[in-house]
Formats: C-alpha cells, structure tokens, sequence
C-alpha cells in the first residue's frame, strides 16, 4: 500500500477551489458506511461533484498531493467497496444523476452515474423500451454503482447482467485524464476490452462519469409463479430440469423457508406456502400472450412432476408485486433477526444447487448457527447469509471466518466462483487473494498498475 499524505488545510482549499467540500463529522459520517453490515471508515473530507470536469480536477489535485479517493454511488454495496478504509477524500457521485438521452432510434440511453437505476427503468418504459438489469436494490443504488460491480439481479438468467448493457463509458482516469470507450454502438473489437476491464472494477481503475446503455423493446406480458417443495434439494434440482428442457424464463429466484419469514418480518403479513422448505419464484415474460400461456403450464407441469406441491399463478400486477415484496425484502427482514450478518454471494454451476445446499446445511449444524439462503438460482448464483443473531463478538469473529473458509471451498470444489455480483470490496480481499492463481493475480495487479500507478483509487479494495 503506498504513504499517502493527510487531506491538510491547503489541500482542502485547493479542494475547495473546485467544489464544495465538506468535512463536518455530522455529514462525513454517512459517508464512512455502506450496507455491509459491521464496517465502517471516516472519510477526512466528502465532495459531491456535479461535472466530468471538477471530478477531473481533482483527481489530478488527488495524484500530485498523493491523497487517496474513495468513489461512491448511492451506498448500497454490501462488500464495503464504498468505505474509505483509507481515509482521504470520499467523491459521492449522487449529484450527477441526469438522465442525458432516451435515443429510440439507436435503442440507446446515455446516463450520468449517479441516476438510480429503477429512475431510467421507469422512464424507458414509458417509451415501450427495457433496460433489464434489475437488482434488488433498484430504487436505491446507482447506474454507477452497477457498472463498477457489475451487478446482476433475477432477470439475469434470461437477459444477463448490467455488463451485456453497456456500449459506452466516459472515464475519469487517476491521472485526472478525461477519456471516452465505446458509444452508441452494438459492435466493437477495436483493440482490448477496456469497457468489460472497468465492469466490475469497484472504483479502483478511474470514476466513470458518463454511461452509454443498450435498450431493448419491452416485453409487454408477463405471468408469475410461485412454486413451494417440500425440500431445498428438490428446488435446486427442479432448476437445473428447467434449463436442461430448454425453458428460458425471466427469472427463476430461489427462497427458502426461514428467508421468507424473516421477509414476513418487513412486510407485516404472511407470505404463502410459509410452512414449506423452499419456494421458487419463477417469471415468464414476452411478446406474445398465447406462448406465454403455454409456456407456463409447461412450467407448471414440470415443477409439480419434481415434487411441488403447488402452483401459483398471478398473472396480474398487483399479484405480482406482491410476490416480488416477498423476494425484495428478505435481506431487510434478515437484518432485522440478525443486524451483523455474514453475507456471501456466491456462484456453482446450475446442476449443483442442490449439492451446495445439503453442504451448506452441514456447516450450518456444524457450527450451531442460522446459514439462510435465497438468490437467482437460474444463475446459480445464491446468497449465503450466515446470522449472528445474539453470538458473543469473540467468538462471532473466529466462527465466521471458519465457516466462509468451508462454504468457500465447497463453491471452488463444485466448480463455482466467491462472488457473482456484489463484489471483492474490502471483504472478500483475502478470499481473491488465496483462492486464486498467482499468474491471474499477478496479471489483475499490472491491470491496476497501468491505469492507477500511484495506488490512490479506492485503496484497501479488490487487490
Ligand atoms: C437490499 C439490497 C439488495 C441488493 N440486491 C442486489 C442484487 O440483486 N444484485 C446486485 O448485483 N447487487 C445487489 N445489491 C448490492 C448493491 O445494491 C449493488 O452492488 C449496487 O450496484 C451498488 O450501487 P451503489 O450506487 O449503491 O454503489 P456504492 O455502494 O456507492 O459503490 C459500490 C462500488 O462502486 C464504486 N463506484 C460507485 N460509483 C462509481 C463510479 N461512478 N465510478 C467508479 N466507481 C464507482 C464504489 O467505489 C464501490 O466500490 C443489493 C444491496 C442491498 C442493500
């Protein structure tokens, strides 16, 4: 890790020569966490640009005076990529949330980082358009956010995640350097794949101050299902039967029984099926009503064949939305049993849901704790969530790591990766750091080294 210097009195005027900075502890505060549960880091000072230009300016100020700076979307990211653990200057994008351009004629949209994502959602679709990127947190995290973790959400399965949306970037680099990637184009080859290097950068390789999105016409139906068995296993199995058969919904989000009823903890009712071991919520959505219709029987019929117990359709929006309350709200309802949680969100190959959910119930009975699970099962992608609950500190610090250590090896041993969408962050650094190829690593570090070589982009993450 370099030595960086203090923000002093000089450097926060030259700061202020720029933009408004802040450096009021009633206000930095806010800006030292994020929604990983347990960490936090005071800023020095907080600046809320509201042009490329400002943000330009002061990351050269940020490389001449080798201060380090922490990007920030909306702080929603339950990795911590958000948190200063360094100290230094905090650039909240929250400012520059402009909606530029909905061009129909390209399918494009041109955003500013720091819109949120179900803003420009609801705007395209008033013009008949779908930007299909849909994480739980929509309606409170950023485009920003989203690019810099490549985020993903249920719809991924059938429509992938926000990287399959982005053409074009504009990019503040650590030297202060403006440049432009991509545009309003569907093709590009010219050269390495800068755009796919800064998805899933966390803030560490420049703050993106401009987002070129790929649109596409909406699908105007859609039908919900939501399918109870009597086990774990046989929802993971009934997944991989879906996609063998060639089904291709929406979405297919997995819930199991006690994430649902700490659900029920938010939403302040009873969610259906409550008693069984684990639901699917499985969304079908298209063009044309009549292959709709068939396509969800056939969901049906399969699902009841693999041992469900029941179908429920809603084929309307309120219906639905009522369904999506229960799947959104799970990580709100687990924080309210357990507000220190261990989040994992990791990722096997479809076929093998089912064999890391027993895995999972093992450690769990193992270590005497709660490892509750839910996510985008079409994705095999699955968020651990091990509770706290009233464990003391002491002992909460040396059982976590062991059980991350279990559930790690068992995700590597099946073939899968430690995160699909919320990133490396400050928290799974060590996990990257073992599990991974020195070659790759050494490879990730000259990535970082060529477009940071002064180390001060969002220090403390990823590498
Ligand atoms: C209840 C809940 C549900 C969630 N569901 C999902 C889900 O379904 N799928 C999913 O993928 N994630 C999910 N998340 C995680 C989180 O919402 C996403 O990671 C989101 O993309 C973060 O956006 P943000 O604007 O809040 O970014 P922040 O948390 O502010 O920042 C996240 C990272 O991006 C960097 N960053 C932010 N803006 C920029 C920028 N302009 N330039 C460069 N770097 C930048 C930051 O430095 C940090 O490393 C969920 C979180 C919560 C709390």
């Amino acid at each position: 890790m370099p030595q960086f210097n203090k923000i002093t009195d000089e450097v926060l005027r030259e700061i202020s020569d720029i933009c408004e900075v802040t450096t009021d502890t009633g206000v930095t505060e806010a800006y030292g966490r994020d929604e990983t549960s347990d960490l936090f880091s005071l800023p020095e000072a907080v600046v809320r640009p509201t042009k490329a230009e400002q943000i330009s300016q002061l990351l050269k100020l940020a490389s001449q005076r080798l201060f380090p700076v922490t990007p920030r979307g909306l702080g929603t990211g339950v990795s911590g990529g958000a948190i200063p653990v360094e100290g230094g200057l905090v650039i909240s994008l929250e400012k520059m949330n402009r909606l530029k351009d909905i061009d129909k004629e390209n399918m494009m949209a041109v955003v500013e980082p720091g819109l949120i994502t179900g803003e420009l959602q609801g705007k395209v679709e008033e013009l008949g358009l779908f930007y299909p990127p849909d994480p739980a947190s929509l309606d409170s995290c950023s485009l920003g956010g989203n690019v810099a973790e490549g985020a993903g959400g249920p719809r991924a399965f059938k429509y992938g995640t926000t990287k399959d949306y982005v053409t074009g970037l504009e990019l503040a680099l650590a030297s202060g350097e403006l440049i432009s990637l991509g545009g309003k184009i569907i093709k590009d080859v010219s050269g390495y794949n800068l755009i796919g290097t800064i998805i899933g950068s966390e803030g560490t390789l420049g703050i993106i101050t401009s987002i070129t999105l790929r649109l596409i016409p909406l699908p105007p139906h859609k039908v919900d299902l939501l399918v109870p068995f009597p086990s774990l296993e046989k929802a993971g199995e009934t997944v991989s039967l879906l996609v063998e058969k060639g089904i291709v919904p929406a979405t297919i989000e997995f819930m199991e029984r006690e994430a649902l009823l700490a659900s029920e903890q938010k939403i302040k009712r009873e969610v259906p099926f409550r008693e069984k071991a684990a639901q699917l919520l499985i969304e079908i959505d298209g063009y044309k009503k009549e292959e709709l219709e068939g396509l969800y029987e056939t969901v049906g019929e399969i699902c009841l064949d693999q041992g469900a117990e029941d179908v429920l359709v809603a084929d309307n929006r309120p219906d639905q939305e009522r369904m999506w309350e229960a799947r959104r709200e799970i990580p709100e309802g687990l924080a309210l049993l357990s507000p220190v949680i261990d989040k994992e969100d990791v990722v096997v190959p479809r076929n093998q849901i089912a064999t890391f959910l027993r895995a999972k119930g093992e450690i769990a009975k193992k270590y005497g704790v709660k490892i509750v699970c839910f996510g985008h099962a079409g994705d095999g992608n699955i968020h651990t969530n091990v509770l706290k609950e009233e464990m003391a500190d002491e002992q909460w610090k040396k059982v976590r790591k062991e059980i991350d250590y279990e559930l790690i090896r068992t995700v590597l041993s099946l073939g899968g990766t430690i995160t699909g969408e919320h990133g490396i962050g400050v928290v799974k650094r060590e996990y990257l750091k073992k599990f991974t190829n020195p070659t790759t690593l050494s490879l990730m570090r000259g990535i970082k080294q060529a477009f940071d070589p002064q180390g001060i982009m969002n220090p403390g993450k990823v590498l």
